[in-house]
């Protein structure tokens, strides 16, 4: 995949993914005036953050942020869907970067030893070809330098979450993650991202599941956007 969109690349002139217009050498996927342009929550500057006042108290955790706000209907809401269901792979990996290196700035990633995605499982991955949050992560990594850990697997497939409520998501997500690799992660400061954050159901169950396996893990909880 990553092959194809880089002979795509080569042979026809890029444009930027929200407003088509051409891109300089010195930029990929997305234009500066776009990549400005999306909104920012500025979590990470607030203490007690909306996102960290969704986990305190739930599960423990360093750092926690929402990057962009999601409304429906955005250009980024058309980005995000781009991302899962269009084969943008190149759009994931990006936005992750950005997210990244702003967040790095800012000193967001302090105490971070590892990056991992909200795992996907299997079947899902090969349906759609690729998970996009593993993308995110990957995009993160390349900004921050801090590795990408392999030590987590989605072990069941659950049903879609779209139209459930909070505790049918929690019920639904019971039992979905496993720590694969625990001693990976031991005394581990660990960013766990996540594309888009809706009710938390899916990071608060995985921020359970790590806990549960490695209680002096410290998590820091990175969804690229929060819902308004
Ligand atoms: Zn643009």
């Amino acid at each position: 995949m990553n092959i194809i969109s880089d002979i795509f690349d080569f042979f026809l002139p890029r444009k930027c993914h929200v407003c088509g217009s051409l891109l300089s050498d010195s930029e990929r996927v997305f234009c500066t005036r776009c990549v400005e342009s999306l909104p920012r929550s500025r979590y990470h500057l607030m203490s007690l953050n909306p996102m960290e006042q969704r986990f305190a108290g739930i599960v423990p955790f360093v750092r926690a942020t929402g990057f962009f706000l999601y409304s429906r209907h955005s250009d980024l809401a058309n980005v995000i869907h781009d991302m899962k269901y269009r084969q943008f792979p190149s759009v994931g990996r990006r936005l992750g970067e950005i997210v990244g290196g702003e967040l790095l700035t800012a000193g967001f990633f302090d105490g971070a030893d590892l990056v991992a995605a909200v795992p996907m499982h299997w079947r899902k991955r090969m349906r759609r070809g690729y998970n996009q949050t593993q993308l995110i992560a990957a995009g993160v990594s390349d900004a921050t330098g801090i590795p990408v850990c392999d030590a987590l697997e989605a072990c069941r497939a659950h049903k879609t979450q779209t139209a459930m409520t909070l505790q049918q998501r929690q019920e639904n997500l019971s039992g979905s993650f496993r720590v694969t690799d625990p001693e990976a992660l031991r005394g581990k400061g660990l960013v766990i991202i996540d594309d888009v954050c809706t009710t938390g159901a899916t990071m608060r169950t995985l921020a359970e599941t790590i806990m549960a396996a490695v209680p002096d893990c410290r998590l820091f909880l990175l969804s690229v956007c929060a819902t308004t």
